[in-house]
């Protein structure tokens, strides 16, 4: 099974991603994810996407396809996967379609702006397995503390409000095109990712048992 997660950040991508993979067994393939463990171990691309980044603009496609395909061919992978995080634009869109990477599905998570402000300025991540949390929503039981190991929780300078601000702007100049693109192909199907996440999942489970895999 092959699934394109689609939302603007804090949609909700980065908790059903990790949730579909343990479900179906298939890889979590996340571009936000792999840059950033790029960037923490220092590598050339880690090093030229830093700045952007941090900033809340795009990562070069040369970067952002590099990491995709090296993580794509791996064994694990071979059953399917989600790609989460990409595309972002609809050059980005066409340029997956063009090395061939064909898809089940694309999973369109709908959530209302100002709800999304909420979620990504709250929101604390383990960085080294992708855990969230939101000091709100979903509280560590140890403030600042990663459940399952102990170890501290980081916020994205990504998720400050100036910041998040520009990563919406920046989505929803380019979702439209996007969306039509899948829409056209007969993939793209609306999830309503403003409910509880178990709604969410429930949703999603019932779009997926209707794919083959
Ligand atoms: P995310 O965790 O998906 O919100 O991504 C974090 C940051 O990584 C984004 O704000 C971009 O700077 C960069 N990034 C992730 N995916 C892409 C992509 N497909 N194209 C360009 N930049 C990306």
């Amino acid at each position: 099974m092959k699934l394109i997660l689609l939302g603007a950040p804090g949609s909700g991508k980065g908790t059903q991603g990790p949730a579909i993979k343990e479900r179906y067994g298939i890889c979590h393939l996340s571009t936000g994810d792999m840059l950033r463990e790029a960037v923490a171990k220092g590598t050339p691309s880690g090093q030229k996407a830093k700045a952007v980044m941090e900033a809340g603009g795009l990562v070069n496609d040369d970067i952002v396809f590099g990491v995709l395909k090296e993580a794509i061919s791996k064994d694990e992978c071979k059953k399917g996967y989600i790609i989460d995080g990409l595309p972002r634009t609809s050059q980005q869109a066409e340029k997956l379609e063009q090395i061939g990477i064909k898809v089940d599905k694309v999973l369109n998570f709908n959530v209302p702006d100002d709800v999304i402000v909420e979620r990504a300025t709250g929101r604390w991540i383990h960085l080294a397995s992708g855990r969230t949390y939101h000091t709100k929503f979903v509280p560590p039981k140890v403030a600042g503390k990663d459940d399952v190991t102990g170890e501290p929780l980081i916020q994205r300078k990504d998720d400050q409000r100036d910041v998040v601000t520009k990563r919406l702007a920046l989505f929803h100049e380019q979702i439209a095109g996007i969306k039509s693109f899948y829409t056209s192909r007969g993939l793209l199907v609306d999830i309503n990712g403003n409910q509880a996440p178990d709604k969410v999942r429930t949703a999603i489970d019932k779009v997926l048992s209707g794919i083959r895999h």
